[in-house]
């Protein structure tokens, strides 16, 4: 299930989501209203924590929640979190790696780290060593060098998964991830059939 939280600063070009950017009091709805949302639109709506939880319980038999946005950690998500998961809810939040993470300590983190885009923020290194998964957008190979360089700058867990994700699915971008991917592969069988 999608929580998804309106307001991001962060300012991708590519974003998919750009309606979810600004949080203006002129849009605001009941919360009734956007759960049935059918089509994209600027309407958020404000909801207390626990009527949350309890929407999604009430509502709805998934039991994992990814909470999204825009961005989500621009939220402190801690009491979140731990309210779904004393319901036995499983929780993943997917940032863009430029807020510190608030977060349940069970709470999956995926990171999509966004550098160098229109707001000027900056990546935020507690965030990144927070992650469990880095999932990054790649258009081309300027995106697996900055990914290269970002695991070199950076402190991570020591089992985060790093995923590549083509942007858009194109198909130049798809070959590129293949080929990055099993050139990894490739480079670590070597490395272990050398040892
Ligand atoms: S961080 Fe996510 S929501 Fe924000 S602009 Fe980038 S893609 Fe869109």
């Amino acid at each position: 299930m999608f929580v998804r939280l309106q307001g991001c600063p962060v300012g991708c070009p590519w974003c998919d989501t750009k309606h979810t950017w600004e949080v203006k009091p002129e849009q605001e709805a009941t919360f009734a209203d956007i759960p049935i949302k059918s089509v994209e639109n600027e309407k958020w709506g404000a909801i207390t924590e626990s009527d949350l939880v309890k929407f999604c319980l009430d509502n709805y038999s998934a039991r994992h929640i990814v909470i999204t946005g825009g961005e989500p950690c621009m939220y402190d998500l801690t009491n979140l979190t731990r309210m779904f998961q004393a319901y036995e809810f499983t929780c993943q939040v997917e940032t863009s790696g430029t807020y510190e993470v608030l977060v349940s300590e069970q709470t999956w983190i995926t990171v999509s780290p966004k550098v160098n885009m229109k707001g000027g923020l900056a990546l935020v290194p507690q965030a990144l060593g927070r992650a469990n998964e880095i999932k990054h957008p790649v258009g081309t190979h300027k995106d697996i060098d900055n990914l290269h360089e970002l695991l070199v700058n950076y402190e991570t867990k020591s089992d985060v998964v790093v995923a590549l994700q083509p942007i858009s699915q194109k198909e130049r971008a798809t070959a590129l991830v293949w080929r990055s991917a099993l050139k990894t592969i490739g480079d670590s069988l070597y490395k272990y059939t050398n040892i």
